[in-house]
């Protein structure tokens, strides 16, 4: 059976930066299970998901655009501690939610100051090149509930 829309698909993978530094892998854990054409992944590793089967391994190359799109600067900015709730505790690397005009944002702290934090708002892989090594391990057909709710059901995806 071929990885194509309406199809749930598991695999291993181990992803690396441009310089072949390890960022995470699902080698020791279990494999990312999926639901094809949803846009569940990465649009460019889920464009080169499309007609594998089980057993294949590849290697995809996946710049910024496909991935998690170019860093922007506008995304860095400088907030007073006093919107923080435990300012004096943060650390700078920390990744938190904080609530905006526009809903809850993740960010990544960069600097704590006396009356200030900066944060980044990019997600943390913005602007890099992705590398996947991939293993594909599964590929069943998605049900029609899985379909409608475009995600994957049961212990691999969601339980409701
Ligand atoms: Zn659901």
């Amino acid at each position: 059976m071929n990885i194509e829309d309406n199809k749930i698909a598991s695999f291993h993978y181990t992803l690396s930066n441009t310089q072949g530094e390890e960022i995470e892998s699902t080698r020791d854990k279990e494999p990312m299970t999926y639901l094809h054409g949803a846009r569940n992944i990465i649009p460019g590793l889920e464009k080169v998901m499309e007609g594998r089967s089980v057993g294949d391994e590849f290697q995809a190359i996946v710049e910024p655009v496909e991935a998690y799109g170019e860093r922007k600067e506008a995304n860095v900015q400088r907030i007073p501690s006093k919107h923080f709730k435990k300012a004096n505790q943060l650390k700078p690397g920390e990744i938190l939610k904080i609530q905006t005009k526009r809903g809850p944002v993740q960010v990544t702290v960069l600097k704590v100051g006396r009356f200030n934090i900066d944060v980044d708002a990019n997600h943390p892989l913005a602007g890099q090149t992705l590398i996947f090594d991939v293993e594909i391990t599964a590929v069943r057909d998605a049900t029609e509930e899985e379909i409608a709710h475009g995600h994957v059901h049961g212990p691999e995806g969601v339980e409701h």
